[in-house]
Order: C-alpha cells, then sequence, then structure tokens
C-alpha cells in the first residue's frame, strides 16, 4: 500500500465518497505519474486522513479510508528565530520529517531575515512536500512569522500547563541537557490526549539576555543541546531529535 502514489488534497474537496481534482491534481496524476483510468493512489487531507482513492476522469472514487500510524504520541510546538538566507527552508523540511506538530518563525532582537509575504506560502508548501515524502499522516501547521514576544504569549495562551513542558535552547551557560529535562510520562495530556512540548531556539547571534528571562517569566526552562555550538538551522533539527528519541514508543 505504501508504495502507492500519494497526493495532498484539501479536505473541501471531499463530496460524497469523491474527491473532485483540481486541474493541476489531474494533470500531476495523468501526466506526470501517468496514472490510467481506475488506477490507485493515496489521497492525503494533511489533518490525519489517508484514503485509497481509484483514479475516475476528473475525479476519484474514495474506496476506503486507511489506517496511519507516523505520529508521534506528543505535540511539538518549534519556536523558531529565522535564520538568515534560505536557512528556515531546511529547517521546515527537516523538523516536518522529525515529527513536528507546529512551526512558529519569530523574529527576535539579533534576527537578520525580515521575511517576505510570499515566504509562507513556500514554507507551507514545503512542509506539505516533506510531509508526504516522510509518510506523516499530518501536514505541521507553519505560523505567521511574529516578533518573539508576542510569539511567547500566542504560544503559552493555547497551552495547558498541566500537561506541556517548554524550554528555550541556549547555547552558552551551564544549563541542564535537554535529554536530561524532557519528560515522557504518557499520562499528562491536553484536550487531543496529547502532552505538547515547546521548543525554542535562537537566530545566529543567540537569543539576547532580556529574551532569555522573557522566555523564563513564560514558563520556559533553559536548556542546552551539548557543549558544542550548533547553528541556528542545526540546532532545531538536534532539539526535535533528542524529543523523539524520548517520547517515540
Ligand atoms: N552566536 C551564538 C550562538 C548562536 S547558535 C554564540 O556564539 O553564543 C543559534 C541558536 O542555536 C542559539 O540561540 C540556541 O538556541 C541554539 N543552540 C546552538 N548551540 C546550542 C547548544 N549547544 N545548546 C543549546 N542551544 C544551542
Amino acid at each position: 500500500m505504501s508504495q502507492l502514489q500519494r497526493i495532498a488534497i484539501a479536505p473541501s474537496q471531499f463530496q460524497q465518497g469523491q474527491i473532485l481534482l483540481t486541474k493541476e491534481q489531474q494533470h500531476y496524476l495523468g501526466r506526470v505519474l501517468r496514472l490510467r483510468e481506475g488506477d490507485r493512489f493515496i489521497a492525503m487531507d494533511g489533518k490525519g486522513k489517508w484514503w485509497l482513492s481509484q483514479l475516475a476522469g476528473e475525479q476519484a472514487q474514495v474506496l476506503e479510508q486507511l489506517l496511519v500510524e507516523t505520529e508521534l504520541p506528543v505535540s511539538i510546538t518549534l519556536m523558531v528565530a529565522l535564520p538568515k538566507g534560505n536557512g528556515f527552508d531546511e529547517v521546515v523540511r527537516c523538523c516536518t520529517e522529525l515529527g513536528v506538530t507546529c512551526i512558529a518563525p519569530v523574529l527576535s532582537d539579533r534576527t537578520l531575515l525580515h521575511p517576505s509575504p510570499q515566504k509562507l506560502e513556500r514554507w507551507r508548501r514545503i512542509a506539505a512536500e516533506a510531509a508526504e515524502q516522510s509518510e506523516r499522516s499530518f501536514v505541521p501547521t507553519i505560523l505567521e512569522p511574529v516578533a518573539f514576544n508576542t510569539g511567547l504569549s500566542l504560544v503559552i495562551g493555547q497551552l495547558s500547563f498541566a500537561s506541556s513542558q517548554q524550554y528555550i535552547c541556549v547555547a552558552r551557560g551551564e544549563f541542564p541537557h535537554l535529554k536530561n529535562c524532557l519528560q515522557h510520562k504518557g499520562q499528562m495530556t491536553n484536550d487531543r490526549g496529547q502532552e505538547t512540548i515547546v521548543i525554542a531556539t535562537g537566530p545566529e547571534g543567540g537569543w539576547t539576555t532580556q529574551e532569555v528571562e522573557n522566555a523564563k517569566s513564560a514558563g520556559f526552562q533553559p536548556v542546552s543541546l551539548g557543549r558544542r555550538i550548533l547553528r541556528a538551522v542545526t540546532a532545531p533539527v538536534v532539539a526535535l531529535s533528542l524529543i523523539t528519541a524520548t517520547c517515540e514508543v
């Protein structure tokens, strides 16, 4: 089943057991993938559902819903100060593969890049492609870039503290290692029945002292990712890897 081609579709394209394909999707299935009438493929709605489907002209017939179990048992929100250049593309791609739930790009005091509005669209497309490639059933949400302090209140506003852990990665200083702080008890849950972990990583120039203080006041614990100084693009990938290693059963 996993050998079948997969395409992402919007939930609104489902209508009574059929999928109404867009012109681009018809072109992709027919011309690029060379599927013919009656061939099967998997339609993913990016919200956790996969459907075994069969091509039928400009539509596809839904045959059955498939069970996918590639998601982590925890919900992970990554707050990441935008790195310079196209570095964020790589962060979105790798962290999607690693299982991130939500990415909140933030502008910190030392952020060098101020992204254009088209960037958000590009990042969302990269997340959808990476989710498809890594056979995830969810496409991570990419929020609009906001100032770090705004991001702190936004993310914190959505948390239930009983079921969440918040960490800010700080490159220098005597902080405990993230791997020694992470707890996966399997019993702390949010409304969707999941623990939430929020992790923040800084820009090339690092966080300012004030930013670390603000994060601490918002309930974040400063943590280390080891003795070496990682690049702004590497740090989120390492943090996510440690979380998946701890939480995946
Ligand atoms: N230029 C800064 C380092 C910035 S590294 C300096 O010399 O101090 C970019 C970001 O990656 C940091 O803000 C931090 O969030 C994360 N990071 C890099 N290495 C880390 C480490 N060893 N432990 C924790 N966080 C780290």
